[in-house]
């Protein structure tokens, strides 16, 4: 490696996903150099969630960017809904939150990320370099002092390396997080026995609205509205995506409209197999989230299951603790201090990244597995869970997932130097 293909940054951070973009225009507006590298050429990723909770929407008011999120094209979640083939019973009332925002915010991410990028790169020390793809860490003896890097083309294919060095790397690379593989880092794992098919339906005017859970006849899938289409999420037991798909898609259009008679004739939109995305999910979570100048965050420290609709939520607040405690230290070039708030970060987000899992498995196992056909046929009987029986008998009880959802186990505040008043939208 010659010198001209090195260069220095204070903080790498890699991914710019949710936590990757918080963390870089928290510790931007702290005046600490941060270099946030994505290795996509844009955020319109399909796969991302869509949801934007009370906990951040009062975040982004506390770092002024309210009036610039209110200018993107959401819709207001206040209720969830369960539809069961007897009826239709409210889940969580998130009205009842005590909350400048008292909603979720359904947004296509790539419209959060945009702004998020705008804003950071509104501050001198910031900078993100997308089609850039992270391909593993430099290390002097233990300790990880930057990343290899190389540019990514359209087609995946990728340039020369170079390196980045750092006094701090910090993981935001997702579930599938090379550089928490790279470390070693110990991880613990739960079985998952579910996965997603991820596939997009047309939404017609007087549509249901907002989210929907569908629950009956052996399946369970969610709506998610974004304007003229579903982005739907339906849950399969994990390993029978295979038997599933080596029928004709027909059967899969049938399978889906019999969940949802209403959706008649527009199932066509799903033209073959290939509109059908498998999503495996996976939840885990690392024993150990830092080792000598590496830090993960995200779904790098703890792959969320998208049950809930809670990852987006964990991975923010996560990014906000981290910048909180690096800010001072980086920006003195504190070593030692650095290395300190870094393991910092893990005692205070274990709480509730463990509080939030811990419900997520239950409700793998107690809930959606034992619910879940074997057999496609649609014909079993669907006992309607606990939960929900008992929060359709006593509505005061929508508070919990409510607060669970939109705000989370331990939420996490702008610290004082990343607010601002209310910032204007950019022109255009
Ligand atoms: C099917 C499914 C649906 C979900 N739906 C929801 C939902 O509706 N709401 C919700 O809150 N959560 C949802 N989740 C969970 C949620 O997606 C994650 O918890 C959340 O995205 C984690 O954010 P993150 O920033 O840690 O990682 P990610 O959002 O995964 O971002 C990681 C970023 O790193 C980039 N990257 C990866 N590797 C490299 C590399 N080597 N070099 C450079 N860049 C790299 C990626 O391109 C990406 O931009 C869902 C999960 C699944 C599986």
């Amino acid at each position: 490696m010659t010198e001209e293909t090195t260069s220095r940054t204070t903080c790498c951070v890699v991914g710019g996903g949710p936590a990757g973009m918080i963390l870089g225009l928290l510790l931007a507006r702290a005046g600490v150099e941060v270099t946030v590298l994505e290795k996509h050429g844009d955020f319109l990723r399909d796969f991302r969630g869509d949801t934007v909770h009370t906990s951040t929407l009062t975040l982004l008011d506390e770092l002024g960017l309210w009036p610039r999120f209110d200018a993107l094209p959401y819709r207001a979640l206040t209720h969830a809904r369960v539809r069961l083939d007897a009826g239709e019973v409210d889940f969580a009332d998130l009205t009842r939150l005590d909350a400048p925002h008292p909603m979720v915010a359904m947004v296509p991410q790539w419209h959060l990320l945009d702004m998020l990028a705008t804003a950071a790169e509104e501050e001198p020390t910031f900078t993100l370099r997308m089609n850039t793809e992270v391909t593993g860490t430099v290390r002097t003896g233990d300790r990880v002092t930057g990343v290899r890097l190389a540019d990514r083309a359209e087609d995946g294919t990728l340039g020369p390396e170079s390196e980045l060095s750092a006094d701090l790397v910090v993981a935001c690379d997702g579930r599938d997080s090379r550089l928490r593989a790279e470390s070693g880092l110990p991880l613990h794992r739960y079985d998952v026995p579910l996965d997603v098919e991820w596939f997009r339906v047309p939404r017609h005017e007087g549509d249901p609205d907002g989210g929907l859970g569908r629950m009956g006849r052996g399946r369970f899938m969610v709506l998610l509205d974004r304007g003229d289409y579903y982005q739907c999420a339906l849950i399969i037991g994990k390993g029978t995506d295979a038997r599933l798909r080596s029928g004709s898609i027909q059967v899969f259009r049938d399978f889906i409209e019999d969940m949802n008679p209403w959706m008649a004739g527009r199932l066509d939109a799903i033209a073959d197999w290939d509109d059908v995305k498998l999503l495996e999910v996976s939840l885990d979570r690392l024993r150990r989230w830092s080792a000598p100048g590496l830090l993960c965050i995200g779904d790098a420290a703890h792959a969320m299951s998208p049950v809930g609709g809670v990852g987006i939520n964990l991975a923010i607040q996560d990014a906000v603790a981290a910048g909180r405690v690096l800010a001072g230290p980086l920006r003195a070039g504190d070593a030692a201090a650095v290395a300190t708030a870094a393991s910092s970060v893990q005692r205070r987000r274990t709480f509730p990244t463990v509080v939030t899992q811990t419900l997520q498995d239950l409700a793998h196992r107690r809930v959606l597995a034992p619910l879940l056909s074997s057999d496609f046929t649609g014909q079993q009987d669907t006992e309607i869970p606990l939960p929900v029986r008992l929060i359709d008998r006593f509505p005061v009880l929508q508070w919990v997932p409510a607060r669970l959802v939109g705000v989370g186990a331990l939420p996490e505040h702008a610290p004082e130097f990343a607010r601002r008043a209310p910032m204007p939208v950019p022109a255009g």
